[in-house]
């Protein structure tokens, strides 16, 4: 109990410590009281992305069928610490030829992910409908939208779908180009109203990103950015994609980018972790393996 006290104010008042730690790979870090558990956390989420789970041989740095015993060690991870909601940012499966061994991918991992936590939410990847079409991926994990929200212990989530080509038309059946990923004005507008509806402090969930203008961010993402910060009670987005751990702050909301799971040979090149939030809104995430570990308020 004293050594986590002590952890703790380590964590908070050591800025250097943390940065040092969290560029560590090393699960052993984690023994560390510094990593214990925030016992003041209203909320504790496991957060993983891009898996790209195949029953296909690795290509370039994409391991896929390691990501099942990847996924075993961070679901090991989320019991332990006794998570209240699991997310997965994004790109669950990888593509197959055929919808048939699509959603054989799609069965196998969702076996293990859903296994883990009762309160689960999916966020669609392009990878997720590349073969598939939006309501074949929805009803093989049994979630009936794309994008909505709801609310946890005082907190609200937003689950957003960026898998709409520029035109409007759905991600599915390949039918699109991974850079053409769009916001429709319909979802912009259901935005609007839902974050004008509540005064809880907000978390929004995303694969592409919405804080880049490259290949990997969402071609009219600085309209949602808009209405993010129109609504003076977004806190951070949480994103996938771009594979690798980034970290920005525009507009006084964090866009915390997220390692992909599939990425490297071995259990060392796993990446997950949690995300705990504290009444006052301060936000940690504790990254495992390559996933770098991150504070902000
Ligand atoms: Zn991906």
């Amino acid at each position: 109990m004293t050594i986590e006290r002590i952890g703790r104010r380590a964590w908070l008042r050591n800025g250097t410590l943390v940065l040092a730690a969290g560029t560590l790979s090393s699960a052993a870090l984690f023994s560390d009281a510094l990593f214990a558990d925030d016992d003041h956390a209203e909320l504790r989420v496991g957060l993983v992305t891009d898996l790209h789970y195949a029953d296909k041989p690795p290509a370039g740095t994409r391991h896929y069928r390691e990501t099942l015993a990847k996924l075993a060690e961070a679901a090991a991870e989320f019991r332990r610490c006794r998570i209240d909601m699991l997310v997965e940012l994004g790109d669950l499966i990888d593509a197959a030829d055929t919808v048939e061994t699509e959603q054989r991918y799609l069965t196998t991992v969702n076996r293990e992910f859903s296994a883990i936590c009762d309160d689960r939410h999916y966020v669609l990847g392009n990878h997720c409908v590349d073969t598939l079409k939006k309501d074949e991926f929805l009803g093989a994990v049994g979630q009936s939208e794309s994008y909505y929200s709801f609310d946890r212990n005082g907190f609200h989530f937003v689950v957003l779908d960026s898998c709409f080509r520029a035109d409007g038309q759905p991600y599915g059946r390949k039918n699109f180009q991974w850079t053409d990923a769009n916001v429709p004005q319909e979802e912009l507008d259901w935005l609007a109203s839902d974050l004008a509806a509540t005064d809880n402090r907000t978390i929004v969930l995303a694969h592409q990103r919405l804080d880049v203008s490259n290949n990997h961010g969402v071609k009219n993402n600085a309209d949602v950015r808009r209405i993010l910060e129109a609504s003076g009670n977004v806190l951070a987005v949480f994103q996938g994609h771009s594979h690798q751990n980034d970290l920005n702050e525009i507009g006084g909301i964090h866009y915390c980018t997220l390692v992909a799971m599939v990425e490297g040979a071995g259990e060392e090149n796993n990446g997950y972790s949690t995300m705990e939030i504290r009444q006052d809104g301060t936000i940690r995430v504790r990254g495992f393996r390559n996933q770098s570990s991150r504070e902000f308020v």
